[in-house]
């Protein structure tokens, strides 16, 4: 009786172990397909849907969720869904920022849609279309804010329409779009600085073309300008500044670009020394100009909608742009041009951008992009601020060969003013120049000529009459009141301005003997006599030179025929009126 107890209490054990061990296995699997595991959290996964099924029918059922990376799209996916997961995310204001920037994206799908989730809620926004939305920083991605939820928000979820590849779930990315982290970042910062150094020399450049009008200071102002436009659309900062749509944006951001590259080979063919190119260089620049432009009008008018093969044939037009410019600068440069060469500098960094962009877009089929934003900003900036350099370095070399031709000019008509003899103005100068210098005050005129001069040539020979004539003309004494001419032979004038012109004419006179006396270096007398007329500034306004000179030379033969070494003058208050005609008369004191 007691064995067969304990044969029973045996057997329950085993029966209780058998089922522990069938019971616990299925009770697991059992879990496993009735409850999937919950979204981990910040997970991004993804659904593929057709057109007629509601977004919170997904939502809720977590079997149709995969948080993998797909390598291919479900062959019946009409529609991809994309879940965001937020628990537990520092996030404020939930949003998608959105890659639209290459040619392969630009037909990755036809529209989109947001729906915030909180626990059973789902609020789903309008379908949208790139199209619909403004770009931001960077240029090619734009951003859309999910709708508000009333509960603590869960998930964002974006359904995506007609999606074409797997390659679209990375055009999508989860961001916080709060006022407060939306602001300009450190990027745009350097961007905007950079901005306003570029203007300098686009303003420098206007300056230089005032002074030189020459065209190159022209070129030169559009393409630091374009720079300009340039780094603020490729840093985002158009939207910053102006309310404009992504396609105004996307064309300011390609076109600037292709002008830049045409506007600086054109500056470039205008600012190699004219002596150092050749027509063909020449030629060259204007047609890599020409094929900049047609590249960017085709970028912009086609680019947005036919996509890669428009890319193609854009970066293949830039390999040529860049061959055609290489080979235009070779013969410059082998002529040793000083502007070739700061031209280069110039250029280089963004060349080595450029050949890296489009090697690796023809190359790699566009899966390597190469976007260096900020290597961008720096190598425009270069090439600007060097250009600029070399632009000034020109702007001196030119001024300074001005400067001296200019010099040069001056000191010929300085020469040509002046009597070769004695250094004072000679009788053309004041021909010439009369009325500005009777509008500055010089109204009254002196003849002084010399009293039997041919016989001091006759008796001491003509180089003592040179040296008399020399003395004489330095004690006439030219001051800032008495400009003092070589009428001709030995006849002097001066034309005088301010108070007692008489006096200072009749002192100059008397100085004649003393002066012939110092330079013969002998006792021998030479007197002067002179005519002078002194008008008063309102006398004899239409009065020409010659009238004045005509008056000055009576007066003068009238001093000749009563006995000369003396000096008869007038004063003349209204031409005409002999009446007002004061006249005196003096003899040198011996
Ligand atoms: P008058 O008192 O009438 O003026 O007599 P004059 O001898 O001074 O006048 P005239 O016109 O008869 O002679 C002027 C002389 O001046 C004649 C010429 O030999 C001399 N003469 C003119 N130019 C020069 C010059 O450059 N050097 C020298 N040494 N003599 C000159
Ligand atoms: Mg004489
Ligand atoms: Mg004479």
């Amino acid at each position: 009786m007691r064995g067969g107890c304990v044969e029973k209490f045996a057997r329950l054990w085993v029966a209780a172990i058998v089922l522990l061990l069938v019971a616990v296995p299925a009770s697991v699997r059992a879990e496993t397909f009735t409850a999937p595991p919950a979204f981990p959290s910040a997970s991004v996964c993804h659904a593929a849907v057709t057109a007629s099924e509601t977004v919170k029918d997904i939502v809720l059922d977590r079997s149709r969720w995969s948080c993998d990376t797909p390598g291919t799209l479900a062959d019946n996916a009409q529609q991809l869904l994309l879940r965001f997961d937020l628990r537990g995310s520092a996030i404020e204001t939930p949003g998608l920022l959105i890659n639209s920037h290459t040619y392969r994206e630009i037909d990755q799908f036809a529209r989109f849609q947001l729906s915030s989730i909180s626990g059973q809620e789902v609020i789903t926004d309008n379908w949208l279309s790139l199209s619909d939305l403004t770009p931001t920083s960077p240029v090619w991605k734009t951003r859309v804010v999910a709708p508000p939820v009333s509960g603590d928000l869960e998930a964002v979820v974006v359904r995506i329409d007609a999606p074409t590849s797997a390659g679209v779930i990375d055009r999508f990315e989860l961001e916080d779009t709060a006022p407060a982290a939306m602001l300009a970042n450190a990027d745009q910062l350097i961007a905007a600085v950079l901005c306003g150094l570029l203007i300098a020399p686009a303003l420098f450049g206007l300056g230089y073309f005032r002074v030189l009008r020459t065209s190159f200071p022209i070129y030169h102002s559009l393409y630091c300008l374009l720079a300009v436009v340039q780094v603020a659309a490729l840093a985002g900062l158009l939207p910053l500044m102006m309310d404009i749509s992504r396609t105004a944006q996307i064309i300011i951001l390609h076109m600037s670009f292709d002008l830049i590259a045409a506007t600086s080979t054109i500056f470039a063919a205008s600012f190699i020394e004219r002596d150092k190119i050749n027509a063909l260089s020449r030629r060259m620049l204007y047609g890599v100009a020409t094929l900049a432009v047609m590249l960017g009008l085709m970028r912009v008018t086609f680019g947005l909608t036919v996509g890669m093969p428009i890319a193609v044939a854009y970066y293949a037009g830039y390999a040529v742009f860049l061959g055609g410019l290489a080979f235009a600068l070779i013969h410059p440069l082998r002529c040793g041009s000083r502007a070739t060469l700061f031209l280069v500098l110039s250029y280089l960094p963004l060349i080595l951008i450029g050949t890296a962009r489009v090697g690796l877009a023809l190359l790699t089929e566009f899966e390597i992009r190469f976007h260096a934003v900020m290597l961008q900003h720096f190598a425009l900036s270069w090439q600007v601020v060097v250009s600029a350099l070399a632009v000034a370095d020109r702007f001196m070399l030119i001024k300074r060969d001005r400067d001296s031709a200019r010099t040069a000019a001056i000191l010929m008509e300085r020469a040509s003013e002046r009597d070769v003899l004695t250094g004072v103005y000679n009788r053309r100068i004041i021909t010439e120049r009369y009325e500005r210098l009777r509008a500055q005050g010089f109204t009254s005129l002196a003849l002084i000529d010399l009293d039997h001069f041919k016989a001091i040539n006759d008796t001491f020979g003509h180089t003592a009459g040179d040296k008399v004539l020399c003395a004489v003309a330095k004690a006439l004494e030219p001051d800032s009141e008495t400009v003092v001419i070589r009428m001709g032979g030995e006849e002097f004038a001066l034309l005088m301005r301010g108070r007692g012109a008489f006096d200072r004419a009749e002192h100059r006179r008397r100085m004649v003997p003393a002066a012939a006396k110092a330079a013969l270096g002998n006792d021998h007398l030479l007197t002067a006599s002179m005519g002078l007329v002194e008008l008063q500034a309102d006398a004899m306004p239409d009065a020409d030179f010659a009238a004045l000179y005509e008056r000055a030379d009576r007066l003068l033969y009238e001093a000749k025929n009563t006995g000369r070494d003396r000096t008869v003058s007038e004063r003349v208050k209204v031409f005409r009126t002999r009446k007002s005609v004061n006249r005196r008369e003096r003899r040198v004191a011996a």
